[in-house]
């Protein structure tokens, strides 16, 4: 952070950054009452306002078809696209980079700095750059990474991560915002009215735009026909980021290009309604290379940096390359159960909640994260409000099965295929599935297991031990079935 505007202050240290603790992460954030209650406010707030978008049902299935149908047409043709989307770029002006991995992204961010010799870039919202952990890398060769979204700003002065991937500050309170602005930028009283906490970012940032050489973005479509990049956004930041310093980088993953233009709207359409409930952002960028001669404003080079990560695997298998099509509206997370109770940072992964349970698998690979596809219900409600029609739970399904099993003949192994495999669980399955064939012994397994219950010792008995049996009289439940047991028995009615 700069020194110029802040207090010598030690960033708070993160916490969970690790989603190999995402159990224990859990369990702190259920018992964290301020954070529960912020995520619950917020998260029947996004629900309303995406909700008051799309009350004519049919009218919403109609446009995820469309939606859902660019995206698979997309990821059909993405080898094709990119090299589309590549040639154009070239022709317009624009140096386009690939990135297999996020240290080899990291290393192209570094000769740019360094050939420019710049020691600050300014940062609009981009959750690729969040992945590759930029920030963190350009800080270990002194080179300072400054956010100008107010959300992703709020979380770098806090020293954590975003923990949604649209509202990166959703987890934190006015009063903590205030309490944050007061302890870390100079001069600043304590305040917790929004506006004027708006405003205090605004003026602090306002000068970075200006003497930083190099301002980094995200992409949220790439058009292969035009060789145009699309970002949208609601603060004005990205603009400022692409068109103030005198170079910009751009960072997305591969996924994200579309043949034509017209692709594009619809996928908008949903991405806005799905993610903050507006008809459109604020900003619509159209970004199509440097300045051109005669031109006053504009960067004198545009860089896009193609990242991989991960998402080869994932299209390379038919069966989980739906994970491609995501736009990253967050909607999944807004409606679930788990995310809306143990919040983004419990993950420890940089996309949370159900799209980042299907995603991170492929990012990280399945041993450090064969715990986020269980972090679900399978209530389906992910899958009923996907804008792009993306099957979560059924990849859920899929990773919880290639963390547990060794992949099928003819099928390549996903990254940490099998990691979490137990012999002890899969010898319980066999016996299971042996018992399960001969009735006998099924019986008399049963017949045991009912004596032997009143053994289990009470530190073992958890599922019950918070559980009172149903009172179905209290409820009027037995009433409720003895009427409809007489209604079933009396002879039908002839008039
Ligand atoms: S999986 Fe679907 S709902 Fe979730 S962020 Fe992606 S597009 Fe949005």
């Amino acid at each position: 952070m700069t020194a110029a505007h802040t207090r010598a202050g030690a960033a708070a240290p993160m916490r969970f950054v690790d989603p190999r603790h995402f159990k224990a992460n859990s369990r702190e954030a259920v018992d964290d009452a301020q954070l529960r209650s912020s995520f619950r406010s917020a998260m029947d707030f996004l629900q309303a306002r995406r909700a008051s978008h799309f009350g004519d049902a049919a009218a919403f299935e109609a446009l995820r078809r469309v939606g859902e149908s660019i995206r698979r047409y997309s990821l059909a043709k993405l080898p094709e696209l990119l090299e589309q989307l590549e040639a154009r770029l070239v022709e317009r002006g624009v140096q386009v980079h690939w990135a297999q991995t996020p240290a080899q992204a990291n290393a192209i961010f570094l000769a740019l700095a360094r050939r420019h010799g710049a020691t600050r870039m300014v940062k609009g919202k981009s959750m690729v750059s969040e992945e590759i952990e930029l920030n963190h890398r350009m800080a270990e060769h002194g080179i300072e990474c400054l956010e100008t979204d107010m959300g992703e700003y709020i979380v770098q002065l806090a020293g954590e991560r975003p923990s949604h991937i649209i509202m990166p500050a959703i987890h934190k309170t006015r009063q903590q915002i205030g309490a944050l602005f007061a302890d870390e930028l100079r001069d600043t009283p304590y305040t917790d009215d929004v506006d004027t906490l708006i405003a205090i970012g605004r003026r602090v940032l306002r000068s970075e735009f200006r003497d930083a050489a190099i301002g980094v973005s995200g992409v949220n479509f790439m058009v292969a026909e035009t060789g145009t990049l699309v970002l949208v956004e609601n603060e004005g930041n990205g603009r400022m980021c692409t068109t103030v310093p005198d170079v910009h980088v751009a960072i997305t993953g591969i996924e994200k290009v579309v043949e034509r233009f017209e692709h594009v709207l619809p996928l908008f359409a949903l991405l806005t309604r799905s993610a903050t409930g507006q008809a459109v952002t604020t900003y619509f960028n159209a970004i199509t290379g440097p300045r051109r001669a005669g031109e006053l404003d504009g960067p004198s080079e545009v860089h896009l940096i193609l990242l991989d990560n991960g998402r080869s695997q994932a299209w390379r298998d038919d069966d989980f390359r739906p994970t491609l099509q995501c736009i990253r509206c967050g909607a999944c997370m807004n409606h679930c159960p788990v995310y809306a109770r143990i919040g983004g940072l419990a993950y420890g992964t940089t996309y949370p909640g159900p799209i980042g349970s299907i995603v991170s698998p492929h990012l990280l690979g399945l041993d450090p994260t064969r715990d986020l596809p269980t972090a679900s219900s399978l209530c389906g409600a992910c899958a009923e409000v996907c804008p792009v029609g993306i099957p979560i739970p059924d990849l859920l399904m899929q990773l919880r099965r290639a963390a547990k099993h060794d992949a099928a003949p003819g099928h390549a192994p996903l990254a940490g295929q099998a990691s979490a495999k137990d012999w002890r669980e899969a010898l319980a399955w066999r016996l299971w599935a042996w018992l399960n064939e001969h009735p006998a012994w099924y019986r008399l397994a049963v017949a045991l297991g009912r004596r032997l219950r009143a053994l289990t010792p009470p530190w073992q008995g958890g599922w019950t031990a918070h559980r009172k049996p149903l009172r179905l009289a209290a409820c009027g439940l037995r009433e409720r079935m003895r009427a409809a047991e007489r209604r079933e028995s009396a002879p039908a009615r002839v008039d």
